[in-house]
């Protein structure tokens, strides 16, 4: 099941359960949009992958207990700000590889 995570883990804004701004990579890392755009520039800092909107899990138990109330999202913060320098050099090439190519 997809770890829903509070925060953004460059600049630890809030990223609550229903935010359309919270944006994963294949293995959760979690950031914001703005983080994801004008310092990722769409390159995980952790795997090089690209990022996607996180999907809303809901508030409401619209069927069979699939909802917040029964899959909390997480509380545990990951707070790892990114080097800017450091991510510059490592999204060089790959920022202009389109992420399904990667
Ligand atoms: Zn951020
Ligand atoms: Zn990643």
């Amino acid at each position: 099941m997809l770890e829903l995570r509070p925060t953004c883990e460059n600049c630890n804004k809030a990223l609550p359960p229903s935010s359309t701004e919270a944006r994963i990579c294949s293995y959760e890392c979690t950031f914001c949009a703005s983080c994801v755009e004008t310092v990722l520039e769409n390159v995980c800092p952790n795997c090089g992958g690209g990022f996607t909107p996180r999907p809303v899990r809901p508030a409401n138990n619209w069927k069979g207990d699939n909802f917040l109330g029964k899959n909390p999202a997480s509380t545990t913060v990951k707070h790892r700000p990114v080097d800017p320098a450091a991510h510059v050099r490592f999204s060089a090439k790959l920022k202009y590889i389109p992420p399904h190519e990667r």
